[in-house]
Parts: structure tokens; C-alpha cells; sequence
């Protein structure tokens, strides 16, 4: 007897640890910059020399609330700090100073677009914590490194439940975590320079059952990319271990992003290792109701928001994700679009396919490009009629991001834009041209419609001047559907 095999699906939840853009580290008051040289960026604070103490930093909670707010977190009344003990030298103070019972929010959830569809998963809490130094092995073929500079960074810690069925999935979920960190202004989001780093939790089990597998976990991705590649292998690795009859034991696993592969780091810990406790240091944080109204208040536009306003104005869906995955290019857009002296579609279209690729090419930011105040220039010349509209997009728009100082009336006319020709003045040229074309117009006639182009291009050059295509072209047609050599 045969039985079919079992088909599996992955479960995965994330950690992932948020590097806060505050002023200053978390419990101390040195800078909190990136510094490129090592172990200048510290001080006995961070440390946790004898006689010191640690300060709760103000900008560390409200940007945690920040987060806690948009994700739909509960805030408690009061919050605390834990201790959470273990030795690692890039730890100097012999342990991280976290939440564990008392976190800045709990529950809450998370909507994000995946493919065609919007997912939503559920969030288990955030918590503030430090971030750790880092060891460098790689630098020294008999020693082992430690680099402080970055002991003490403030970091918000979200924990997902485990909602995530695909790498995929998870790769989209990070997109749209690093836009939203992005539009609150808490961090910037940027994942190759570590400032989001997650941790992998991956099991599986057959496809539907409502019980959790055993799991392994993929520490410290840092890569959108790389955790779509660790947990696919991943659950390909479960899936074989299971074929072949042997259990899942939980592990601690590191990605090689050369070979695309997870090896085990360690094995798991078990929670009491770490000896959690409350912080001595440091009294709990009441966070009254009046103070979270003000977080609220303060709240950015979240790029859900930001998206649905766009569609609104009659954006086309692909621009608007376009626009919306960056706030200042959503609040560059909003600014032009006040006026709605253009079409929002007319709008998008010069900002998705004209100015942001410059932008990107250049490196420059969008409203460097060109300023709002510029862009109403050109959109009167586009209503004007004075300018043909195609020539305003194809050559004026180019010609200006090359030259912004320049004034756009006047570089219309430097580049023999501006219309000089009336209708009026066409309709003899036209039927000029096709009073000297008799044949073409007879072969247009009998549906070569492509000849259209070539007495365009005939008015064109007898007219020497600028004239408008879309008027021409509907000149011309109405013309040749009536010219008498027509049988
Ligand atoms: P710990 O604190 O010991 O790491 P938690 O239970 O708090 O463990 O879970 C940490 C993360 O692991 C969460 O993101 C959670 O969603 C995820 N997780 C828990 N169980 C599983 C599982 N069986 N498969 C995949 N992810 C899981
Ligand atoms: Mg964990």
C-alpha cells in the first residue's frame, strides 16, 4: 500500500530589530551617528563602567510609540525596562538592557500588498532595547576585533506572530515595514546598511493543520533578498529531514548568502538562560493618555494613506505605488497636484516617467529636480496651447531638469517650441500638400492609414515653424476624409 506524500507549507514569524534615528544612544547621551572609526562612539555609560547609570532616553520611547501607534498596538499605562544577561564580548556590559514583561505595545497588526493581494499579519508586541557592538573576525587572522561605536544605538524590536506562509511574502512585508519606518521618520529604513536587521523564525507542517511545527532560526538577515532566499532553503531543508523520517530539533541558524545556505549557529537557549529581570537602574515609564493624543496628533500620513489619496486624484495604480513608496515623493506630488491645473494623470505620468528617473539617475532628490513653483511654469505653458502638448514632455520637460536656472517661457522659445502658427494658418498648407500628393492621398484613402506620418511631416517643413500636432493631426485627417480625389 502507497500512501501519496505529504505536502507542506512553511510557517514563518519575525524579530525584526529597528535602528532608531534619535539624537542621541539609548541610556547615554553620545551621538548616536554612524562613526567610521572604531570605538570612538562610546562612552562609560554604554560601557556600564563602575558608577555609572543609565537615562531613559524621551525621543527613544516616542518614536517607539511612533511605531506602536501605526502598527494598532495597545500602549499600557506604564512601561519598564529588563535586563536580559548573557556574555558575548561584543556585549560590554555583560548584558542588553530590553523589555520582556512590560513591552511599549501589544498586539496590534500590519496590512501590506503581496503580489496582487493584501495580506494582513498579526503583531505580538514591540519593545525598546540597545543594540550590541560587533565583533569582527575577518580583519586579524589571530584575533578577534571588538568595535563598540555601535553599543548603545536605540533599537524597537517587533515580533510578529508566526502569519507568514512564503519567503515572499516576507520580502513584502519588509518593503513595506522600511517604507513605513520611512514616512514616521523613525529610522531610515535602509536594510543593506543595517539599520533593519530580522531574525528568521522558519517551520513547517503539512499544509492546513492547525499545529505549529518545531522551528530553527535564521539569526541577524539583513537583506530583503536574503530572508526570501534563507527561508526558502530553509523549509526545503525541514521538508527533506522530515521525508526522511528524522524530527525538526530547534536551532539557532546563520544564512551564507554566497552559498544560499543555513548552518547551525547554536542550539536554542532556553528562555531562562537569560536570567531576565527588571532593570534597577531605570523606573518605569508612565505613558498617560494625554501623551499618547500627542504622539497620535503627530502621526505621519502612512503610505496606505498616501496610496489611497493618490487613486483619489485619479492617479493610475502603478504610479501611485510608485509615488507612494517614498514620502517625499508622495509630498512632492501633493504640492503639484493642488492646483490641478493638469490632469492627475497627465501629472503622474511627467513625475513617474520623466522626473524620478532623472532624479534616481542623478542621485539627486526629486524636489531638487525640479521645484513645484517651476513645474506650475511648465503646466501653464501646457494649458496655454502655446506649446505643443507632446513638446512639452518630450523636449521642454529634458531640457529644463538639464538646465533648471533657465526661464521656461523663454527656453520654449530658445528651442523654437512656441507656436507660431494659427490653424488658420494651416488649412492652406495642408491643402497644399495634398493637392501636390494626389497618389499618397489616394493610397491613404484605400486604408494605408500609416501615410498619416508622412503629410504630418510635409506640413511640418513646409510650416518651418512649431506648430501643434495634436491640431495638425486632426486637421489633416478631417482633410483627407474629404479631399475631392477621394472615389
Ligand atoms: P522566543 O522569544 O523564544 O524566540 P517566541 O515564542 O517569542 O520565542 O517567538 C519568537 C518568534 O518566533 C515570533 O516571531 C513567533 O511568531 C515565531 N514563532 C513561534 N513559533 C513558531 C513556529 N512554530 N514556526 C515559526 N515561527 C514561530
Ligand atoms: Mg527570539
Amino acid at each position: 500500500m502507497s500512501s501519496s506524500p505529504i505536502t507542506y507549507e512553511s510557517v514563518i514569524g519575525l524579530e525584526v530589530h529597528i535602528q532608531l534615528n534619535t539624537c542621541s544612544k539609548a541610556f547615554s547621551s553620545e551621538a548616536n551617528v554612524f562613526e567610521l572609526s572604531p570605538n570612538l562612539n562610546i562612552s562609560a555609560v554604554t560601557l556600564g563602567l563602575p558608577g555609572t547609570l543609565p537615562r531613559a532616553n524621551k525621543e527613544h520611547v516616542e518614536k517607539s510609540l511612533h511605531l506602536a501607534l501605526a502598527l494598532g498596538c495597545d500602549i499600557p499605562q506604564q512601561t519598564r525596562f529588563d535586563r536580559k544577561n548573557y556574555f558575548y564580548p561584543d556585549l560590554p556590559k555583560g548584558y542588553q538592557i530590553t523589555q520582556d514583561k512590560n513591552p511599549i505595545g501589544k498586539g496590534g497588526s500590519w496590512t501590506f500588498t503581496t503580489g496582487d493581494v493584501e495580506r494582513t499579519i498579526r503583531i505580538h508586541h514591540i519593545h525598546m532595547e540597545e543594540d550590541a557592538g560587533k565583533s569582527n573576525h575577518e580583519l586579524s587572522s589571530v584575533q578577534s576585533l571588538i568595535e563598540y561605536n555601535r553599543a548603545g544605538t536605540p533599537l524597537v524590536e517587533l515580533v510578529t506572530e508566526p502569519d507568514f506562509r512564503t519567503g515572499q511574502e516576507v520580502y513584502d512585508f519588509l518593503t513595506s515595514l522600511q517604507q513605513l519606518v520611512q514616512y514616521l521618520g523613525i529610522s531610515d529604513g535602509n536594510m543593506e546598511e543595517g539599520s533593519i536587521r530580522c531574525d528568521c523564525n522558519v517551520s513547517i507542517r503539512p499544509a492546513g493543520s492547525p499545529i505549529l511545527g518545531e522551528r530553527c532560526e535564521i539569526k541577524n538577515v539583513n537583506s530583503r533578498r536574503f530572508a526570501r532566499e534563507a527561508i526558502a532553503y530553509e523549509a526545503k531543508r525541514q521538508e527533506e529531514v522530515l521525508t526522511a523520517g528524522s524530527i525538526i530539533e530547534r536551532t539557532t541558524l546563520l544564512f551564507d548568502s554566497e552559498k544560499g545556505t543555513t548552518h547551525p549557529m547554536r542550539k536554542k537557549e532556553g528562555e531562562n538562560d537569560y536570567r531576565y529581570f527588571p532593570e534597577p537602574d531605570l523606573s518605569p515609564i508612565q505613558i498617560d493618555d494625554n501623551w499618547v493624543q500627542r504622539i497620535k496628533a503627530e502621526l505621519s500620513i502612512l503610505p496606505s494613506e498616501a496610496m489611497a489619496k493618490l487613486i483619489g486624484w485619479g492617479v493610475p495604480k502603478e504610479d501611485a505605488e510608485k509615488i507612494s513608496s517614498n514620502k517625499q515623493w508622495y509630498l512632492y506630488f501633493a504640492e503639484l497636484v493642488q492646483d490641478h491645473a493638469l490632469p492627475a494623470t497627465a501629472l503622474s505620468s511627467m513625475v513617474v516617467n520623466k522626473l524620478l528617473p532623472y532624479a534616481e539617475n542623478q542621485n539627486m532628490e526629486l524636489s531638487a529636480v525640479l521645484s513645484p513653483i517651476q513645474i506650475e511654469e511648465v503646466i501653464t505653458l501646457y494649458n496655454s496651447g502655446k506649446v505643443g502638448k507632446s513638446d512639452v514632455f518630450s523636449v521642454l520637460l529634458p531640457a529644463l531638469m538639464q538646465s533648471p536656472q533657465n526661464n521656461v517661457e523663454e527656453l520654449a522659445q530658445a528651442l523654437n517650441l512656441v507656436i507660431s502658427v494659427e490653424a488658420s494658418d494651416l488649412l492652406p498648407l495642408i491643402e497644399k500638400v495634398l493637392m501636390q500628393n494626389p497618389d499618397k492621398v489616394k493610397e491613404y484613402q484605400n486604408g494605408k492609414k500609416g501615410l498619416l506620418g508622412f503629410f504630418m511631416g510635409q506640413v511640418k517643413q513646409s510650416a518651418g515653424l512649431a506648430l501643434d500636432v495634436g491640431t495638425l493631426k486632426s486637421l489633416l485627417e478631417e482633410a483627407l476624409n474629404k479631399s475631392p480625389s477621394k472615389n
